[in-house]
């Protein structure tokens, strides 16, 4: 893909990201738990590759992204109807693909299929869709968390008990305050190039310092190709997280009080079947 100048987001403009933490390298350094370490492609030439193929691409800082935090969880708002967002399971087309990482981790309750809103799931492709624009299809973006049954949650939170950090989220079973992913409305999200999800500095479920979405340096191959994913996303829709930079929400409570929303979406009935 010759480099072309393109703009990802309206808010695109010169980078002032005036702070790295430290740095973390290609195949970083935290270990993701147990099953989930093979699941992104950790090799650092890809990495680099992917990420001089967006030499042309003005991205946004991180700054200039909406990046909420982890307070930013619990909101007062008016629940959506859940009809009228039903759960959709995420297809695959072109640009989107589908790794069930849970599911493919072997954990009990872990749905085979990836489900989210049916907002959510078209926030993805629209996403997907602008990579695949602006890399001459050869990026896309590669789904492997969405909406979650308790169980799963609580599997989670209790193998990340040990961790603190704002990482796994309480298994709360309140309808109207539930888990970001319980509702539907969260996804976890990596970058793909030529069909392989990358690892953007860390792999996926890595809790620790150097998944915090700005702790890369913003030029290096894991800083832009954040910066990159992370425009994508929330410009169809998205705010992202800054403890995981895998992670964004659609609909969220998160969202509701980032975005200044009055409407957020409650924990979603399982999928039917
Ligand atoms: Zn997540």
């Amino acid at each position: 893909m010759p480099p072309v100048t393109t703009t990802l987001a309206g808010t695109a403009g010169p980078d002032t990201s005036a702070k790295a933490g430290p740095a973390a390298g290609p195949e970083g350094c935290c270990t993701p738990a147990v099953g989930l370490e093979k699941l992104l492609d950790r090799s650092g030439l890809l990495l680099a590759e992917a990420a001089a193929a967006t030499a042309g691409v003005r991205l946004p800082s991180f700054d200039q992204l909406p990046v909420a935090g982890v307070a930013e969880a619990a909101c007062v708002a008016v629940p959506v109807p859940v009809a009228d967002d039903p759960l959709v399971p995420v297809g695959l087309a072109g640009p989107v693909s589908v790794v069930s990482a849970y599911f493919q981790a072997g954990m009990s309750g872990a749905p085979e299929q990836v489900w989210l809103r049916a907002s959510a799931s078209a926030a993805v492709a629209q996403a997907a869709g602008k990579l695949a624009a602006i890399s001459g299809g050869q990026m896309g973006v590669c789904v492997l968390d969405g909406w979650r049954p308790l169980t799963v949650q609580q599997t989670l939170a209790a193998d990340a008990a040990a961790v603190a950090g704002g990482y796994v989220a309480t298994p709360s079973e309140d309808p109207l305050a539930p888990p970001a992913h319980l509702s539907g409305g969260a996804v976890d999200v990596t970058l793909s190039w030529q069909g392989r999800p990358l690892a953007l500095g860390t792999g996926f479920d890595a809790f620790c310092q150097h998944a915090h979405i700005r702790s890369v340096a913003p030029e290096s191959p894991a800083g832009r190709l954040r910066r990159l994913l992370t425009a994508a996303v929330t410009a169809s829709g998205f705010v992202a997280y800054d403890r995981e930079w895998w992670h964004v929400e659609l609909g969220t409570r998160r969202w509701a009080h980032h975005t200044r929303q009055l409407a957020y979406l409650p924990a979603a009935a399982p999928p039917a079947g």
